[in-house]
């Protein structure tokens, strides 16, 4: 079997993986892609053209004629139709608009494609629910990364408050987190679930340098078995 050469992180929301898959991606001077952004600012955009999400047609045209632009330069991580949507995705509304538009088969298969063609281009690490399992499910290094459902939110909570969102409280983003873990894992297209050949990684009680450590670890002796240099 030929390997792609793409590191898969998936987990669920909170569970560390953008900030580790910069890192590695640094330590490792690979390419880093959050899928996550992707719909994030498909659900923005089609949202903020006041399109209805079941409305499956128009939805899809909305897609054929979005131009949409990922990893742009060093501060611009995404742009639809010429809009710099870095900052916007990560509006705490934005994550019900990404959870309830991935679940629509459209979108996926749309993502499908953009992702392929973005992972098969380079040496990267792909952070998202599906890499492992659907996207590159050819990866020569799978990892699934889990925490607490309190460790989750605590993490987002600090992430929110640097953003200067100083009104949600903690409460509700553990029952958010259990309603998008619940989308995420109980829909019929590409759910997020762990790839049988992935290494789970439960970061609850970890440093952020031992999770560090052991993707690297693990990528460098996978990459190793099977002639792929990281
Ligand atoms: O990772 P992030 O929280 O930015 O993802 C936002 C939403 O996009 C997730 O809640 C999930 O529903 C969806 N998503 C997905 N598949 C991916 C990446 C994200 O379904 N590969």
């Amino acid at each position: 079997m030929n390997h792609s050469r793409v590191i898969a992180l998936d987990g669920p929301s909170g569970s560390g993986k953008s900030t580790i898959a910069k890192e590695v991606a640094k330590k490792l001077n690979i390419v880093y892609i959050d899928t996550g952004a992707m719909f994030r600012a498909i659900g923005l955009s089609a949202s903020d053209a006041g399109i209805v999400f079941e409305e499956g047609d128009k939805l899809s045209a909305f897609m054929q004629s979005l131009d949409l632009r990922y990893g742009v330069s060093k501060d611009v991580l995404i742009v639809a139709n010429g809009e710099d949507l870095t900052s916007k995705i990560r509006e705490h509304h934005v994550s019900e608009l990404a959870s309830t538009i991935s679940k629509l088969p459209t979108v996926r298969t749309f993502l499908l494609e953009f992702q392929r063609k973005l992972g098969n281009a380079t040496t990267c690490v792909m952070e998202g629910r599906d890499i492992g399992t659907v996207v590159f499910a050819d990866s020569f290094c799978k990892i699934f990364m889990t925490a607490s459902n309190e460790v989750r939110a605590k993490r987002r909570l600090k992430q929110l408050r640097e953003q200067g969102d100083n009104e949600i409280q903690l409460d509700q983003i553990i029952e958010d987190i259990k309603t998008r873990d619940e989308r995420d894992s109980g829909r019929a297209v590409a759910p997020l679930k762990q790839a049988d050949d992935a290494t789970k990684l439960d970061t609850s009680n970890l440093s952020f340098d031992q999770v560090l450590d052991c993707i690297c670890d693990l990528a460098h002796s996978r990459g190793k078995e099977l002639g792929i240099k990281v």
